[in-house]
């Protein structure tokens, strides 16, 4: 494939914890990243560091999709391309954050995988807790997922391997006419 250059989009990476976000967001942006800076924002990572002061109530989930939207509008606005891996569970914050980072630029990825396949991948250890009722208002437990109505893409991650999902977002987007062709 020739390579491709993109004007700057925000990828937005959401579904269950385990569904594979922070997966595929790192394998996307390394592609990405071999053509055109492009940014991994990664949900686990902003909570050590960036989010460090917010917990998981409604208005911290809030604030904190609200400052993952922010920081991805900055950094498409300097021309970088930007993967966000998070939960993201509720349809009006993701709203919110395509509205700050523009529509044009904000490509929704629902990452589809069921709860039953998430536990049983259980990469963190989360479910195992929230079962054990030491860890509350985990998404998909005792936390709502509002299921994306319209995503741009979406992907079932039980049912392809992760090279395969990237390929086919990449494919996607080579193939959306904001995709600028360049010799390679
Ligand atoms: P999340 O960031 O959504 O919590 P992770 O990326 O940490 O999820 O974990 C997802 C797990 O699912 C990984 O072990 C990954 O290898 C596996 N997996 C299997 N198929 C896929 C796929 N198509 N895309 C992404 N992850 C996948």
């Amino acid at each position: 494939m020739p390579s491709m250059k993109f004007e700057p989009l925000t990828l937005w990476f959401t579904g269950l914890s385990g569904a594979g976000k922070t997966t595929l967001a790192g394998r996307v942006q390394q592609a990405l990243s071999q053509t055109q800076p492009c940014f991994l924002l990664d949900g686990d990572e902003m909570r050590q560091s960036l989010s460090k002061d917010l917990g998981f109530s409604p208005s911290d989930r809030a604030e904190n999709v609200r400052r993952a939207a922010a920081v991805s509008r900055m950094l498409n606005d300097q021309g970088i391309l930007v993967c966000v891996a998070l939960i993201s569970p509720h349809a009006v914050h993701r709203a919110e954050a395509a509205r700050v980072i523009g529509p044009a630029r904000f490509r929704e990825i629902y990452l589809s995988a069921s709860l039953a396949v998430c536990e049983a991948r259980d990469v963190k250890g989360l479910y195992k807790k929230a079962r054990a009722g030491a860890l509350g208002g985990l998404t998909g437990i005792d936390g709502d997922y509002d299921v994306p109505l319209a995503p741009w893409m979406i992907i079932d991650t039980s049912a392809e391997a992760p090279l395969e999902s990237c390929d086919r977002i990449l494919a996607r987007l080579a193939q959306s006419r904001r995709g600028i062709m360049q010799s390679a």
